[in-house]
């Protein structure tokens, strides 16, 4: 995606000339939109405020989306919405803080879709199940047991029946 096109890249120079206090909201409504390569949200809703603060921008996020995701039961695609709050400062000066603290870039541009996609992935379910009361797949056959029956046995043999037979088995050969 052209840089230019980038909703994400914010121009935050002029709230770093305001004085101590400003605040500034960016609002965010997509009905689609890709925030990296593996990431595409529909109903792609939230905003980002920075408030000028003495060590640096202060910025307080909040959004929400529909990912298409792959249910670990069932692989059938469903929609889950992931949503996701967070802060974060952008100091003025590393000097004082660790590397890993996020700093107010000199170009005064941020471009948020870095982050956000890494909160996102932080809140989005690890195993997602697309409904509580999915019934997976057969065992035996593999078909999707939301949409199908099949006609397969249970398999599963109570270990103690196992056990019964051997012995009525050893018992016909002792006869
Ligand atoms: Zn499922
Ligand atoms: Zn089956």
């Amino acid at each position: 995606m052209n840089n230019s096109k980038n909703p994400f890249r914010l121009n935050i120079g002029f709230i770093v000339k305001e004085s101590v206090g400003y605040s500034r909201k960016f609002e965010f409504d997509y009905p689609n939109i890709q925030i990296n390569p593996d990431l595409s949200f529909d109903n792609f809703k939230g905003f980002a405020t920075f408030d000028r603060t003495q060590k640096g921008l202060v910025l307080q996020a909040s959004f929400t989306g529909d990912l298409l995701a792959s249910c670990v039961r069932c692989l059938d695609d469903f929609k889950e919405t992931v949503t996701t709050n967070f802060t974060e400062l952008y100091a003025f000066d590393n000097a004082d803080t660790d590397e890993n603290e996020l700093t107010v870039p000199v170009k005064g541009f941020i471009d948020l879709k870095p982050v956000i996609g890494e909160y996102l992935m932080i809140d989005f379910p690890t195993k997602p199940i697309c409904k509580a009361n999915c019934q997976g797949l057969c065992q035996e056959c593999g078909i999707n047991l939301n949409h199908h029956e099949c006609d397969c046995e249970d398999v599963v043999i109570d270990p103690r029946m196992e056990k019964l037979k051997e012995l009525l088995e050893q018992e016909k050969k002792d006869e």
